[in-house]
């Protein structure tokens, strides 16, 4: 290669690498993990191969905040355990924002609707999500949810629901109740049109569900998609088709980055730097994905 190109080269790098260092990110699918819920040793992370800090919970929410301030993640909506959302919280109260994660990996029923009442007016989370009811083969339509949808609704308390899919073979490790039909995004219109009202966060944007998600998106402007795991998991160029067809379809306002790091760290730069390089995005878009659109919808205001 010939220098002044390697020089070039270099200074686009860097710009880059810049700028997702200053950019103000909310993260609206992040998991506060403990050591050993993916089982011990934990598997390596499925795309690079890298081990996950797992020696200790400190260690794991030592190393997720450190990637959170390199990287300028100002808010992270943390999906897991009252209890475990807690220790991040008392680590760095204004970076992180409790979501009760249903199920969960200690097994936790939901509580009953009184306390489930009385959390959220004691904030004790703001979020009702994640809920990967789709891992059960429920869907957010069954009556057992109703209560707390009626509850939601009235707080104004966002529901966060697992769309899409799942990993390879998730029927035959530990869910063998997991459908994909349970996933789709048609699913939940029963729901929307019961709660008008209820803000709703399509995880994973529906995928590999576009038109369905594209529907979704069209009728119900109470729901709003995260790009979570899609923007590592799956190759590049496939999260970009899916990702550039919502935005020409019209959804810009409507998008937010997450990560859904689960045990793996490393997805955190791997989903922020997919979104930052993504040719088609225009500044604009970008800043709206990475912060704008979340802070509307979760009603964050700048420190
Ligand atoms: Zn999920």
């Amino acid at each position: 290669m010939k220098k002044p190109y390697f020089i070039l080269l270099l200074i686009v790098g860097w710009t880059i690498s810049l700028r997702a260092q200053s950019r103000r990110i909310i993260d609206v699918h992040f998991h506060t993990r403990s050591a050993g819920d993916y089982g011990v040793p934990p598997p390596p992370n499925p795309v690079t191969g890298k081990m996950p800090d797992a020696g200790t919970n400190q260690a794991i929410l030592t190393h997720n905040l450190a990637l959170l301030k390199k990287y300028n993640v100002v808010k992270a909506i943390c999906s897991g355990t009252l209890l475990r959302n807690a220790d991040f919280i008392a680590q760095d109260p204004k970076r992180f924002i409790s979501s009760l994660e249903y199920p969960d990996h200690q097994n936790n029923p939901l509580p009953d609707t009184t306390t489930f009442k009385k959390l959220i007016q004691d904030k004790k989370f703001v979020v009702f999500g994640e809920l990967g009811l789709q891992y059960e083969g429920q869907t957010l339509d069954e009556s057992e949810f109703e209560p707390y949808l009626k509850i939601c609704e009235t707080y104004g308390i966002p529901v966060a629901v697992h769309t899409g899919i799942a990993a390879p073979e998730t029927p035959f490790h530990g869910f063998p109740k997991f459908t994909i039909a349970a996933g789709n995004p048609l699913a939940l219109e029963p729901v929307l049109k019961r709660h008008p009202k209820l803000k709703l966060q399509m995880m994973h944007m529906g995928y590999p569900y576009l038109q369905e998600t594209k529907a979704i998106l069209n009728v119900y402007p109470q729901v709003y998609a995260d790009i979570s795991v899609i923007n590592w998991i799956v190759p590049k160029e496939e999260f970009y088709t899916y990702l550039k067809a919502l935005m020409t379809a019209g959804f810009t306002s409507r998008l937010m980055y997450g990560s859904d790091q689960m045990i793996w760290e490393d997805a955190i730069p791997r989903s922020i730097q997919a979104v930052e390089t993504a040719p088609f995005l225009s500044e604009k878009q970008k800043q709206d994905i990475f912060y704008n659109n979340a802070a509307r919808f979760f009603g964050i205001t700048p420190p």
